[in-house]
């Protein structure tokens, strides 16, 4: 086990703190206090809002992480990423085995920043049991990856009930885990209404950080009200308000569907990925202070080490935008969900697919396989009130039952 109290590097924030977009840089992070691990030359750095870590702009998503991919961990650290981000339910614990595996040895723990989430969704819906299983999914998080403490635990999943966010008894624990050295910051991630989500956390004022779904595929959905830039913004101001980090999650969302639906001849310029793209653009909205990619080979985690230093002009970002709204790409907003009167878990239904449909076989049937009877694609009653709300005019009936029939 790594000693709870490492050696902290402190410095005066401003050099080097962001070289773009998000983050407090210069004059407003001047006077704090800022801790640094693991930087690197070529990888650019943020001040996660008031938690004071100087986290890389690049982050690493371990939904996909297992001992196989240990290697990734490597090359992701000799890049400069400091920031690695994981769950208990990722591989059924299996992401945090692995990086438990890799941090725990030869002193690297004390190199990097450590962020796990619990998933309290079924003790938060029944009323009961959050203060304990909290504690207790905090126990197993620690023991599997080999420290103890993490630099940030998160609730998972804010997105269905978006007053999870206020639950007194995850909160309570959230503050005992603090007072007990096991967590240093608390955050929260959510998957679908980052703007609603993000401003009712910052108004409690009881989070250090948050992870939100914000994509190029969701920004110009001026209809939404919600997942767009302009809901967006007030939002990130709120967050900035309250000194939260926010790091961009699912920034790369239907990547491919954005580059199929064009032939814009900067998207498929030699060289340069439309996920690169993607997480560049978020990486340029002021506010945004990281984002983290799902990395599952070596070719994304070169690709990947290079996106802080794409240089993307406002016009590039405006055209994209365009593009991205015009491909008619689900971006996972939501709307569906919250459509069905029955019900169904459209949304996460869909990212399954997704999932499945880039490779994730295991992974999507278990999560699928996860969700109660009632919820799955067979219970739907083909009403068709979600089709009619979907922005993007997704033919869902269809896609739920192609889902079924590839996950069942
Ligand atoms: S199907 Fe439409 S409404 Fe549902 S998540 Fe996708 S874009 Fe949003
Ligand atoms: S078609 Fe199915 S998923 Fe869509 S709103 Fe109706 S019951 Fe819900």
């Amino acid at each position: 086990m790594m000693e709870r109290r490492e050696f902290l590097r402190r410095a005066v924030a401003g050099a080097g703190a962001v070289a773009f977009g998000g983050g407090l840089s210069g004059a407003a992070a001047g006077q704090q206090a800022v801790e640094r691990r693991n930087e690197r030359p070529g990888m650019t750095y943020a001040r996660l809002g008031r938690t004071n870590l100087m986290v890389s702009r690049i982050g690493h998503g371990s939904l996909y992480t297992n001992r196989e991919r240990i290697p990734l961990l490597d090359r992701l650290c000799e890049g400069g990423v400091n920031f690695f981000d994981t769950s208990h339910i990722y591989g059924g614990g299996r992401s945090e085995d692995a990086l438990g595996e890799f941090f725990g040895r030869d002193g690297r723990r004390k190199n990097v920043f450590i962020g796990t989430k619990m998933d309290l969704r079924a003790q938060m819906k029944a009323g009961e049991g959050v203060y304990a299983k909290a504690m207790d999914y905090a126990e197993s998080s620690l023991r599997r990856l080999k420290t103890d403490y993490v630099d940030i635990m998160m609730l998972h999943g804010c997105t269905t009930l978006i007053d999870l966010v206020e639950n007194p008894e995850w909160l309570r624990a959230a503050e005992d885990l603090k007072k007990q050295g096991k967590a240093r910051f608390i955050g929260f991630s959510e998957h679908a209404k980052p703007a609603e989500v993000l401003t009712r956390a910052a108004a409690c004022g009881k989070y250090d950080m948050a992870m939100v779904a914000f994509s190029l595929v969701k920004s110009k959905w001026g209809s939404m009200g919600r997942t767009d830039i302009k809901s967006m913004e007030p939002a990130l101001a709120a967050a900035r308000k309250a000194d939260m980090g926010v790091v961009a999650i699912k920034a790369a969302v239907r990547a491919e569907e954005i580059l199929a639906a064009t032939s814009d001849p900067k998207l498929k310029k030699k060289g340069f990925s439309v996920h690169q793209l993607c997480y560049r653009y978020v990486l340029g909205v002021p506010g945004v202070h990281a984002v983290v990619c799902g990395m599952t080979n070596m070719t994304h985690v070169e690709e990947n080490l290079k996106v802080p230093a794409i240089d993307l002009a406002a016009g590039d970002v405006e055209r994209f935008r365009d593009v991205a709204a015009a491909s008619r790409a689900c971006g996972f907003c939501g709307t569906c969900l919250d459509a069905c009167p029955n019900g169904i878990a459209v949304q996460d239904i869909l990212r399954f697919h997704c999932y499945w449909g880039n490779g994730y076989r295991s992974a999507a049937r278990a999560q699928y396989a996860a969700l109660p009877p009632h919820q799955k694609a067979t219970a739907c009653r083909g009403c068709g009130a979600c089709e009619d709300a979907c922005p993007m005019g997704v033919p869902i009936r269809l896609r739920l039952r192609e889902a079924h029939h590839v996950l069942a």
